[in-house]
């Protein structure tokens, strides 16, 4: 047993509670280790209250730790305290940042914010044909209302794209290019350097998923570039319902705020409102305050072990699964090759049998996988299959997690008589 595996193993319940399963669904969601589980509890029981609100001790308390959450969760994406806004998740980040500029459009952030983000006819954002739909739907609305046309990368048989595939897309038109970091399926790792200099060339903004990202290897989101970012803290050790937006401070404070209300303002009159700067405007509502608690500790939790060490672990593992579909016969690995850099993910097709079936058979055998077109159905439609089969790893996988799906994996289509 590697360093990592062996030191974490002990620190996930789930483990024991279930000790004949591989959980190979991380990519999905992740479980969560007891320094999260037990910081967010013990948060609860001693320390809540709604934070931002009022003048009382207990709101203080609860108003510190949030905001303390939120400078640790910073750090550890290289951000700024204030550059963080909590959302529900990595879907709502970016929606937040469609939605705003669909206001923007509408002139509701001022003169400056639309010369920023109004969008009109003619202007272009541009996607990837391989992007989770959470990265796709926001900006074919954003096109939708503001008349701006959604231009996308085409992906080769394999599901993938190379930064000249995207240098033919991109124009002078060009005002916003939208990307994952690493693909939910194909486990492509995008050249984000490379993007970013490309959309600045033509005075784009950018917009990096980095749900599949952040939480395998060490990511600096300042220095990569990017103008905003999005990743959720349940695929990354902690709670749901908590995400988080990043983007760089000065178009923060100049985005429209999609949802407002409470919290988010400095003067309120009958007709109108003042908004806070970031991250304050857009945080409408009671805030998800132990979830933040929950999401730093998750944060801690990496950052002790080392995202080095994270991603040379996980590494270890995705070759071991990276290996096992490939010395089983009909089994066909989807997106980057073997050999190849790509995130901790193994997407797969057996051929003769459907994905929903390969999926129940080895959660028979006591393993977890995602099957379907993981919310990315124009990849799969390219790609020519309805459903592949995903199994994905993390800092508490080990290799006997990896044996037992090779072994079941083996035995898919001598069942189903698809070998025959
Ligand atoms: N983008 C990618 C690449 C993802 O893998 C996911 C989650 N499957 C999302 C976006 C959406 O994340 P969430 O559901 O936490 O908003």
């Amino acid at each position: 047993m590697n360093t990592v595996t062996s030191r974490v193993r002990e620190d996930f319940p789930f483990r024991d509670a279930h000790p004949d399963r591989a959980y190979l669904d991380s990519a999905a969601t992740s479980q969560r280790p007891r320094q999260v589980i037990d910081a967010e509890a013990a948060f609860v029981a001693t320390d809540y209250a709604a934070v931002h609100r009022g003048s009382s001790m207990a709101t203080g308390a609860a108003t510190l730790a949030f905001e303390n959450a939120r400078a640790r969760v910073a750090a550890f994406v290289g951000a700024a305290h204030d550059e963080i806004v909590w959302t529900e998740n990595a879907t709502d980040a970016i929606n937040m940042v469609a939605l705003g500029m669909s206001d923007a459009a509408l002139g509701l952030g001022g003169a400056d914010a639309r010369a920023r983000f109004g969008l009109g006819p003619g202007d272009e954002i541009v996607v990837t044909e391989a992007e989770h739909h959470a990265n796709l739907l926001p900006w074919q609305r954003l096109a939708a209302r503001t008349g701006a046309t959604l231009r996308w990368v085409a992906v080769d048989d394999a599901g993938l794209w190379s930064i000249d595939d995207l240098a033919a897309v991109i124009t002078a038109r060009t005002r916003v290019v939208a990307f994952a970091h690493v693909s939910n399926v194909t486990g492509y790792v995008a050249p984000v350097g490379d993007v970013v200099a490309l959309a600045r060339g033509v005075g784009a903004l950018t917009l990096l998923d980095a749900c599949q990202s952040v939480p395998h290897h060490p990511v600096d989101l300042t220095a990569l570039g990017v103008d905003f970012a999005a990743f959720s803290a349940h695929k990354m050790l902690g709670p749901t319902g908590i995400g988080a937006l990043w983007g760089r401070k000065e178009l923060l404070d100049l985005l429209p705020p999609a949802r407002t209300g409470g919290s988010t303002i400095t003067t309120v009159t009958m007709e109108s409102a003042e908004f806070l700067p970031a991250p304050n405007r857009f945080e409408a509502g009671t805030q998800p305050v132990s979830q933040a608690v929950g999401f730093a500790a998750a944060s801690d939790y990496l950052r002790e072990i080392g995202m080095p060490a994270v991603a040379a672990h996980e590494h270890e593992m995705t070759g071991l699964l990276v290996d096992a579909v490939a010395a089983t016969p009909g089994v066909r690995l989807v997106g980057v090759p073997a050999g190849s850099e790509r995130g901790p993910l193994v997407s797969f097709i057996v051929d003769g049998v459907h994905a929903h079936d390969v999926g129940q058979f080895l959660d028979d055998r006591g393993i977890t996988v995602r099957t379907g077109h993981h919310c990315a159905q124009p990849l799969h439609r390219r790609l020519g299959v309805a459903a592949t089969t995903r199994a994905s790893a993390y800092v508490y996988t080990d290799a006997a997690d990896v044996a037992r799906f090779s072994a079941a994996l083996a035995e898919v289509r001598p069942f189903f008589g698809a070998d025959r």
